[in-house]
């Protein structure tokens, strides 16, 4: 079923954030007649997943097969939940519209053991049984990404699991779903192919105590590793959303893997090994990914950005360009040394605000336990340099709970903060140091998979005593995670198959954004642990080295005993450095991706010459030039594009100013912003024919030609409507508005209609009220309503003007009207002095 109609006309004028659900953006793929639907599903809200790499991946690899094509759904906000359970309505792919039960798969990206109660709850949206056992019928339901080491406690619920890279192996999916159209034909079909894993086929054995795990002779499911980051895979028409990112940017993977070796870090191990692209790899992709989006910011990530062989060329290259074109530049995954400090001064523009750097372990004993080594006085020269080059702020991350922890290094981490606090005065006087602490989760494929984790009393405690320490020091803020988020996370991530019914039950109490502190209900998580007798110390425990794990039949090409050996070196303090600094620590990686590994070692020694050999060319300060040239545009939109808010719809026409190659003038200062201005703001709802852009330039431009740009590059529903060139000096148009001609379309008899406006006219005051900085207000709109009359066709044309600076509003008088929210807003025409 198709709830395009629906949405438009019921559901998306209700709730929050509309721009989420409308699947309009631009590069979003919309495929008809395929084959194989596949519906790729991020368990968080759209406002997380958009920014989601691996999800754009694979939607450009699905969408560029004949045949396949790929959409996307998010976790539905509470209130979209709530809109389509009132109707019985099912989740739907936003692209179509059409309900995802409709679809030959849904396949979720794994982020975080926090989004598995969102996982439930888009299966049950989705109307499908929970339980695989359960379901004869209907789309595959599978599960990739960073959180599927361990894919047990998901077991009852999922499919198949992808394990490892998914960007050959999706192909593959997609193949097998053309071919066989059967469930059970499906499921063993995709059990067949390499690094998928399906769960209910799959022999398990439960121990004596009640464990779930593997057997000793069991198959095992090998990760897949993609072989290359060649440019073929990379999105580069990445989708530009409307709506407002937690990471509003283009994420450009420079290297996938770390050799670093931190053993707390799961991703460290499961991605190796290291696979980077060129720096003429990256700039080409940067230069075709902002052209096609019209981004304002990239950002070059993986798990350790330093690490790039040639990081310097890699930086200077990527941020030169960056500044010629206006965007910034984000090295998200610094290393702990002044090295760091010397790119982030290379990639950023003149103001600079906060620098991160998570040593994780601030005694140096600790930091050797975890092997994030770094001496205390490289770490405070680091962030002195940090301070002398202009930062004022300096975030420092660190764990509570390690194991082999003493009472000494938690007061250690208040310690290094003020030593690092102090050495930054002598350089800054406004310097700070933000602190950030979380609880460690001990993750399966580590080598501190066996450890304890601490409990929330305990993670209270260590918090109280850091704090205590920390209040001793001005200047340095301390924020802390829940305990409760990192509890739930160790209740899973280490978990078996039972598991399954702690996440069901929760989520059947309410459990739904389990990772957002405001969404987070702990009680629903209390009652589904005594509902299922679920035994949390078992948990948290300690695990016997040679205990059998829930994950054995997983193989990550690093075995057991090398995790085992490396756990032992860490009780003994012993550091094992990078493999492509110093020498192959044999971890077992190099036994299954021999060539990969060589290449990686080789480039590793290769780059190492090439960066001592590099010099960087000299920057020179340019001033911003000043326009030359100013074009209004008439600018409008129709159709759903009326639910996105004036900021985003402004933000919109902005990045279709870049992509359609406009010089746009900067105004000058630490944050140049972009010299386009618009006539007035365009309330969500409304539907509009009647806007004006002002874009100066900084390059005169053939006005018709950029019209004719701007026009094929505007989002779906955006209307471009006419353009002329204007003084540089006239006035701007949002001084000169003094009100609004509107036509509402209510689709009533005429007599209705004309009942219901003589009402409005015949009104001495109306009185509504409105949100203010302050609370609610109560306004009398009667004086902003200057005519009002019904047309024979029965559209209602109003004109709207401002009384004491307050705009009178359509969507108001529609409802002061009686009319019914359906009623179609059109602005028509600004009213100028
Ligand atoms: S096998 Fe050796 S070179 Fe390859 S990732 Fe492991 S330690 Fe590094």
């Amino acid at each position: 079923m198709n709830l395009s109609r629906v949405l438009s006309t019921e559901i998306l004028p209700v709730v929050d954030r509309p721009s989420r659900y409308l699947g309009t953006e631009h590069n979003a793929v919309h495929k008809q007649g395929a084959r194989v639907r596949m519906a790729l599903a991020f368990p968080d809200l759209y406002d997380l997943g958009l920014g989601n790499l691996g999800l754009h991946i694979l939607y450009a690899i699905l969408n560029r097969i004949d045949g396949v094509a790929a959409e996307r759904v998010y976790a539905p906000a509470p209130d979209m939940e709530r809109e389509l359970r009132a109707r019985g309505l099912k989740l739907f792919g936003v692209e179509s519209r059409d309900e995802l039960c409709d679809f030959d798969a849904i396949g979720f990206t794994l982020q975080s053991e926090l989004t598995f109660t969102n996982i439930l709850n888009m299966i049950d949206l989705a109307g499908l049984p929970l339980r695989t056992a359960h379901r004869a019928a209907g789309p595959i339901v599978l599960a990739g990404g960073p959180a599927v080491f361990n894919p047990e406690p998901l077991a009852p619920f999922i499919d198949a699991f992808v394990i490892g890279d998914g960007e050959q192996v999706v192909s593959e999916i997609a193949g097998v779903l053309a071919v066989h159209r059967e469930r059970d034909a499906r499921l063993l079909a995709l059990s067949r192919l390499e690094g998928v894993y399906v769960p209910a086929l799959y022999p398990m054995e439960t121990l004596p105590d009640g464990r779930v795990v593997p057997p000793l002779d069991a198959p095992k499911i090998r990760k897949r590793t993609a072989r290359a980051l060649d440019g073929n895979n990379f999105p580069v028409d990445y989708i530009v959303p409307f709506t407002e990112q937690v990471h509003d940017r283009v994420s450009l993977e420079v290297l996938r893997g770390c050799t670093q070796g931190c053993r707390f870090c799961q991703a460290g191990m499961t991605t190796r090994p290291v696979r980077e692209r060129t720096v003429d790899a990256v700039e080409e992709l940067m230069t075709r990914t902002l052209a096609a989006t019209g981004y304002e910011e990239v950002s070059l990530v993986s798990l350790s950005t330093c690490d790039h062989s040639r990081v310097r060329s890699l930086v200077e290259r990527t941020s030169t360009m960056a500044k010629a074109q206006h965007v910034a530049l984000s090295l998200p995954s610094l290393r702990l040394d002044s090295f760091s400090v010397e790119l982030a001064d290379m990639a950023s523009s003149t103001r600079r605000t906060g620098l991160t750097f998570a040593p994780e372990a601030a005694s140096p004993r600790l930091r050797a336990v975890i092997n994030k080594w770094i001496p205390d006085d490289e770490l405070i020269e680091m962030a002195s340099a940090a301070y002398e080059k202009g930062w004022e702020h300096v975030k420092t991350y660190f764990m509570i709970g390690l194991p082999t922890e003493r009472e000494e290094d938690i007061v250690a981490i208040a310690d290094l903060c003020a030593r690092t606090l102090a050495a930054g005065k002598r350089k800054n006087p406004r310097a700070t140091v933000n602190t950030g602490v979380s609880t460690f989760v001990p993750k399966p494929f580590t080598p501190f998979q066996w450890a304890r984790q601490i409990n929330i009393q305990e993670t209270e405690e260590k918090q109280s005593l850091l704090l205590q320490n920390i209040k001793r020091h001005k200047n340095i803020k301390f924020g802390r995670h829940k305990p409760h988020e990192t509890f739930l996370e160790g209740l899973v991530s280490r978990a078996d198959r039972r598991a399954g019914d702690l996440i069901e039950a929760a989520w059947r109490h309410g459990a739904r954004f389990d990772a957002w502190g405001e969404h987070l209900d702990f009680g629903a998580w209390q009652r589904a642990i005594d509902e299922v007798g679920y035994d949390c110390d078992d948990a948290l425990r300690e695990r016997a080295l040679d205990e059998r794990l829930p994950w054995d039949h997983i193989d990550i090409h690093v075995p057991k005993a090398w995790f085992v050996a490396d756990y032992e070196r860490a009780m003994l303090l012993q550091h094992a450095p990078d493999c492509r600094a110093k020498k192959c620590h044999d971890c077992g990686v190099i036994d299954v991706e021999r060539a990969l590994c060589a290449h990686m070692l080789r480039n590793s020694i290769e780059g190492r010459k090439a960066e001592r050999a590099w010099t960087r060319a000299p920057l020179a300060a340019v001033p911003e030039p000043l326009p030359v040239q100013r074009l209004r545009f008439r600018v409008g939109r129709e159709g759903d594009a009326r639910f996105l808010g004036h900021l985003e719809w402004q933000k919109a026409w902005q990045r279709a100013l870049r992509r359609a190659g406009a010089p746009i003038a900067y105004t000058q200062g630490f944050h140049p912003h972009p010299r386009v201005d618009f006539s007035s703001a365009l309330p969500s709802g409304e539907e509009s024919r009647a806007e004006f852009m002002d874009a100066r330039l900084v390059r005169r431009v053939d006005m018709e030609a950029l019209f004719s740009s701007l026009r094929a590059t505007a989002p779906a529903g955006f209307l471009l409507l006419g353009v002329e060139e204007v003084p540089l000096e006239a006035a701007a148009t949002m001084g000169e508005v003094r009100g609004w001609r509107y036509e509402l379309v209510p689709g009533l008899a005429i007599d209705e209609a004309r009942a219901a406006a003589e009402r409005i006219e015949r009104a001495t005051a109306l009185p509504v009220t409105r949100r203010s900085k302050s609370g609610p207000i109560e306004v009398d709109v009667r004086p902003m309503v200057d005519r009002i009359a019904v047309r024979d066709d029965g559209v209602v044309e109003l004109d709207l003007g401002t009384v004491n600076g307050k705009p009178g509003k359509a969507r108001e008088i529609v409802e002061l009207m009686q009319l019914p929210p359906t009623t179609r807003v059109v602005r028509t025409e600004v009213r100028f002095r």
